[in-house]
This record gives C-alpha cells, sequence and structure tokens, in this order.
C-alpha cells in the first residue's frame, strides 16, 4: 500500500469508527431508561404472568430495561430488572409471582451449600471446634444483647395458679415477673409419677393460637404423662404478653432478646424444684419455637438434649423480628442456625423437617454436617434426623411421635403412657394467668410496649414507638366495633393497623420534592406543596389498600367497614352531608342518593392519605363534583350557597340581638 492509499485508508477508517461512535455514544448518554413499574406491566403482558407486588416503585429507573428482558424466561427477566433495586421474586403459584425487597434472614439453598463448605473449613477436629464454639457462644452474647437486660431482673418468685389433675399429669399456670413490671406467662405440665423428673423446655412459636392450641397441649400432657415436666410458654407480644406489650412488641428486635430471657428465667426458676433431675433436661419446640431451642441451647449450658421441629437450616434464620430482630448470626464473622445447633454436639440432639417448607433441604445438607460435627466426638449416633417429605410446615402427629421417641430414648420416659387420647384439652381461658382481658393484671405491671423500651438501647427501640402509638389507635378503633370475638377483633387490627404503618411510611419515604414544581394544567396555577404531596402519595401501590378493605370486607359487615371508614376520616360523611341537607333544604332522594354514594367513595379514597389537610383535598374533589352535579340538574349551586350564608348571617345577627 503506497503513502497515498494508506492516508486514504485511514481517512476512511477514522470516518467509519466515527460513524460507529455516534450511535454507540447516544446509547450510553441515553442508557435505555425505562421506569420499573412500566417494565414490570411489560413483563407482566409480554410472558402472561401475574406480578403482586407493594415494593417502591416510585422513582426507580431501570437503565437498559429492553436489554435485561430474556425472552425464553420470565424468572431470568425478572431477575435482571429487579437486581439493582435488591428487589426480588418468590414464584406463588403457576404464573403468579410476588416481588419482595430483600430479606436477610432467608437465602437460598445454594447458599446454604457454599456456607455449609465453608464452615467444615473452619475446623477438622474436636480441638478446632471447641476453640469456635467458644468465640460463638460469646458473641452469640453479645450480639443479642441479653447481658444488659439481665442485670435488671426483679429476681421475684413467679405468680402459680392452683393445680389441676388430669389423668397421669396436672396442669399449673405460671406468671414470672422478669423485668419489673413484665410477666412471662405459660403452664407447666407435671406428671403425676413420684421421683425426679426429666425437664422439657417448650417455648412456643408461630403457629396460629400460640400454645393454647390442641397439638401443643396434646404434646406437653403427653411428655408429662410419660414422666418429664413440661413448661409451655408464650412469645413475647403474644397471647397473654400481647395483652401487656401490644403486637408491637412481637415486632420489635427486642422479642429476639425478650424471649430468650425468658427462656433462661423460667429454667432458673423450675431448676429450684425439687423433683426437677438436673442430668434431664431439654428444649423442644416447632418453627419459631425452633429457633428459640437453637438461641437457648446457645446460651444456656444446661440443656442435655434438644429437638428443633420444622426450623432448623443453614439458609433461614426465621423471618420475624423474634428471631432475627439482633444480629446473632453475625457473630464470629459469620455463623448460621445449623452451625450454632451443631455446638451443641454431644449432646442428643433430634432434627424434624418435612418436605414443603425451608427444611426440604435437612437430610442432604444440614444433616450430614451436623454428624460430621458429632463424629468429631464419635458421637454421630446421638444425631439424628426424621424427614418427612411429603408433610409440611406444622407440629402434626407424625412430627410429634418423633419427639416423643427422642425424648423416651434420652430421658427414658414411659412409653407404656404414650396415648394422646388421654389428655384433657383445656379452654385457652384456663391456661391464661390473668384472664381474658387482662384484668387480673398486678397493679405494677407494665401496659403499654414504650414502657419495656427503658431496659434497651434506643437504637433497638425508637421506631417502635411510633408503631406502638399506631396500633394503639387502630385498638381504640376497632373496640368502638364491639365485636365480642377475640379472633376477628386481632385480624382486622392487624389489617388496619398494617395500612396505617404503610401510608404512613410511603408518606414519609416519599418526599413531596420528587414531584417537580410545576403548573396544574387544570388552572394553571404553580403546584402547592400539598398539590405535589397528594401526587406522590397517590402513587401507593394499589395492593396496600386493597388488602385492608378486602380483609375488613371478608369478616365484617358494611355498616362496621364505613365506621372503620368514619374514624379514617374523622366523621366527615355525616358532617358533609348534614351540611349539603342546610344548603339544600329541599334536596330530593336521588339527589341525596348521589351525594351520600360519591361522599363514601370519597371517605375511602381518603383513608390512604396520611394528614388532615390531605384527606380534606380529596373530599374537596367529591364536593366539587357533587356541586356540578347539582348545577347540571336544574339547580344554581352558587345561588343555593349564597342564599344559605345570608340565612346564617341573619341568624347570627337576630341571636346577637336578643
Ligand atoms: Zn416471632
Amino acid at each position: 500500500m503506497n503513502r497515498k492509499n494508506l492516508l486514504l485508508t485511514l481517512v476512511f477508517c477514522a470516518v467509519a469508527a466515527a460513524a460507529l461512535a455516534q450511535p454507540h455514544r447516544q446509547t450510553s448518554d441515553h442508557h435505555y431508561r425505562r421506569s420499573l413499574s412500566d417494565v414490570l406491566n411489560q413483563i407482566e403482558e409480554r410472558f402472561g404472568v401475574t406480578l403482586k407486588y407493594d415494593i417502591d416503585t416510585v422513582n426507580k429507573p431501570v437503565f437498559y430495561a429492553d436489554f435485561r428482558i430474556r425472552p425464553y424466561s420470565v424468572e431470568e427477566s425478572l431477575t435482571n430488572v429487579l437486581a439493582p433495586f435488591d428487589y426480588k421474586y418468590v414464584k406463588q403459584g403457576e404464573g403468579v409471582y410476588k416481588l419482595k425487597s430483600y430479606e436477610y434472614p432467608r437465602r437460598t439453598e445454594e447458599d446454604g451449600q457454599k456456607m455449609i463448605a465453608y464452615l467444615n473449613s473452619l475446623y477438622n477436629d474436636k480441638t478446632s471446634l471447641e476453640e469456635r464454639k467458644e468465640c460463638l457462644y460469646k458473641e452469640v452474647r453479645e450480639k443479642l444483647g441479653i447481658d444488659e437486660p439481665l442485670e435488671h431482673i426483679t429476681g421475684n418468685k413467679p405468680i402459680l395458679s392452683k393445680i389441676r389433675k388430669y389423668d397421669g399429669y396436672t396442669v399449673q399456670n405460671i406468671a414470672l415477673e422478669t423485668l419489673p413490671g413484665l410477666y412471662v406467662c405459660g403452664s407447666i405440665y407435671t406428671p403425676t409419677s413420684k421421683g425426679k423428673h426429666a425437664l422439657i423446655m417448650c417455648p412456643n412459636g408461630h403457629f396460629g393460637d400460640g400454645r393454647y392450641r390442641k397439638d401443643q397441649q396434646e404434646r406437653m400432657g403427653t411428655l408429662a404423662r410419660m414422666g418429664a415436666v413440661c413448661v409451655s410458654y408464650d412469645l413475647f407480644g403474644w397471647g397473654e404478653s400481647q395483652l401487656q406489650v401490644g403486637a408491637t412488641g412481637h415486632r420489635s428486635a427486642i422479642a429476639h432478646i425478650i424471649q430468650a430471657m425468658n427462656g433462661i428465667l423460667l429454667l432458673d426458676y423450675i431448676m429450684t424444684r425439687k423433683d426437677i433431675d438436673p442430668t434431664r433436661i431439654g428444649a423442644n419446640g416447632g418453627s419459631g419455637g425452633g429457633s428459640q431451642v437453637v438461641l437457648l441451647t446457645a446460651l444456656d449450658n444446661r440443656y442435655t438434649a434438644a429437638a428443633p421441629v420444622v426450623s432448623l437450616a443453614s439458609h433461614f434464620d426465621g423471618g420475624c423480628p423474634c428471631e432475627s430482630g439482633m444480629p446473632v448470626t453475625m457473630a464470629c464473622g459469620g455463623t448460621n442456625n445449623a452451625e450454632l445447633m451443631a455446638m451443641f454436639a454431644p449432646r442428643p440432639l433430634l432434627v424434624v423437617s418435612d418436605g414443603k417448607d425451608w427444611t426440604s433441604s435437612v437430610p442432604d445438607l444440614e444433616f450430614p454436617y451436623l454428624q460430621r460435627i458429632y463424629g468429631f466426638y464419635d458421637a454421630k449416633d446421638k444425631v439424628t434426623n426424621v424427614h418427612l417429605p411429603d408433610e409440611g410446615h406444622d407440629f402434626g402427629p407424625s412430627k410429634r411421635n418423633a419427639v416423643y421417641d427422642f425424648f423416651i430414648s434420652v430421658f427414658n420416659l414411659d412409653r407404656s403412657k404414650l396415648d394422646e387420647s388421654k389428655v384433657t384439652i383445656e379452654p385457652e381461658s384456663a391456661l391464661l394467668s390473668f384472664g381474658d382481658r387482662a384484668e387480673d393484671l398486678p397493679a405494677n405491671a407494665i401496659r403499654k410496649f414504650d414502657d419495656t423500651t427503658i431496659y434497651f438501647g434506643t437504637k433497638v427501640t425508637s421506631h417502635m414507638k411510633s408503631d406502638a402509638a399506631i396500633e394503639r389507635k387502630a385498638q381504640g378503633w376497632v373496640a368502638s366495633l364491639e365485636l365480642n370475638d377475640v379472633k376477628k377483633e386481632g385480624y382486622v387490627l392487624t389489617l388496619i393497623y398494617n395500612h396505617l404503618c404503610a401510608v404512613r411510611d410511603w408518606h414519609n419515604n416519599h418526599s413531596y420534592t420528587l414531584v417537580p414544581e410545576g403548573v396544574n394544567p387544570h388552572n394553571g396555577e404553580p403546584l402547592s406543596q400539598l398539590d405535589r404531596e397528594m401526587i406522590i402519595d397517590s402513587t401507593m401501590p394499589a395492593e396496600v389498600h386493597n388488602k385492608l378493605m378486602n380483609g375488613m370486607r371478608r369478616v365484617l359487615t358494611e355498616e362496621q367497614v364505613e365506621a372503620i371508614l368514619d374514624k379514617y376520616t374523622v366523621g366527615k360523611v355525616a358532617f358533609t352531608l348534614k351540611a349539603y341537607k342546610e344548603i339544600v333544604p329541599d334536596m330530593t332522594p336521588e339527589e341525596e342518593a348521589f351525594v351520600v354514594e360519591n361522599l363514601k367513595i370519597a371517605s375511602e379514597k381518603a383513608i390512604d392519605y396520611k394528614n388532615m389537610n390531605q384527606i380534606s383535598a380529596v373530599f374537596k374533589m367529591y364536593k366539587n363534583r357533587i356541586e356540578r352535579y347539582f348545577n347540571d340538574n336544574g339547580r344554581n349551586w352558587r345561588d343555593m350557597y349564597r342564599d344559605y350564608n345570608e340565612k346564617m348571617k341573619a341568624e347570627k345577627k337576630k341571636k346577637e340581638q336578643q
């Protein structure tokens, strides 16, 4: 190639490169940006799936949006689109996906495998394991923060009920004052046989009806009949504890600490009884109760046997604040429930798992890991796994039988007494220490969540105070319905509480400045701060509203639903209707029906707004519609309103003259 040709070639290449570069530069400026909600709508349409979500999609641009879609896979497309926002999907059924925020206590089974492999690399014999154990036991305490409240415990003797006698066992209720004014309540099931008994601590989990439910009573009574004292006690903020601190208490990280403290203090008390054999102390619980078994055995070396049921996994710590509220799994550079339970070696351990929840991985993942650890002590036979592949997340008969077999074997209980039909199922009221409505609580008792917070750092409790205030408001509204049905009350209370919190959080997390300054296209006026607040708050996902309304309509009458809406909007429907009737004294039934219908719609719309100015603004929109209706139907709103005002003025004058 001669010089000239080379030059031409270079120029040509440069031009070609520039031509190619130009669109490239444009794309990197443009980023193929689209809004998240737009992209999600497109995914629904394209793949014919339903996406359910109340995740925040406001002001969330997806860069290179279309390039993230994989035409052959809705799941890969969702992963690509959601990952930048720390969102994920959970498949709920064929073609139905729930979009959720990142969940720190819940990982994937693959994560569990990697974590177990990593943990296995940390120890290869008893000595190295014992070193790790020492670190874990020390740091779990620290991360949980349990030593601070333990400095404030009362040391008081428990309040014990009369003993109720049944076939081969007795039941006695216990209320133990832990921190001043704070009680943990439970029931003690004791064998009627003489001599020293094994003891099994049975913290409650999250199954409906708590420790009062039939299968829990069957398990307690049966173990007692066979020779073990069983202590069955409430979660914090559940059962009788809910009557002290509300359900808010359970949603706080404090629950994690208090439940562990309750387990330690109840064990302290029961060990003072002369009929307890200190060489046979067990822990058993299902689901959230199983999470407590893991923690209690890590905090307290008095336990000699343990049986967590449908709970233990390496990739799920339990999603409730009472299980994951405090960063216990951050101990010693990172741990998980499987490792904490492994530290129980070489003492007897039963792990019950099933095929339909997160414990489905136990036979292939967690159990072999536990066996390896127990092997360091030549005690592989001391750890067992009963896996029920066709069963789900409950404490059903086969799980209870596994627990019976285990404790019969390790505590030498009397198998001949194994007969659940001999257990008397007591009504919930019989198992309470302080009555259905906590009417018998001692005078010094704490009666709201805020009062427990003084024993804990403000970091743990600050935002809970606002939650507690919302809960009290919701409680007042529900009480006004006089439902006389504790379950229904609890259900409606949770619906309203969740809705009020969601409205508050949406409002607080979305400043009106997210809406640019600009003009209102209807009147040309600049948008006010209220306008911009209304716009941004109106972007709250409809699911929040629908959950409340559908839930209420399922269990309440339409009048009761309206009564709750009236609480939200401080009686505006009735108040405004009254005013209309005064302004339009000869209002026809047809007109009144239109007014009422629109005010009711306004009321239901207004509940999704946080403050009174916003609620009034929603009503204003519907009042405008009503007034237009009068004008369109042969009346003159302005004249009627003027006449009404003049009449008012005249009446006022008349009064002044009298
Ligand atoms: Zn919980």
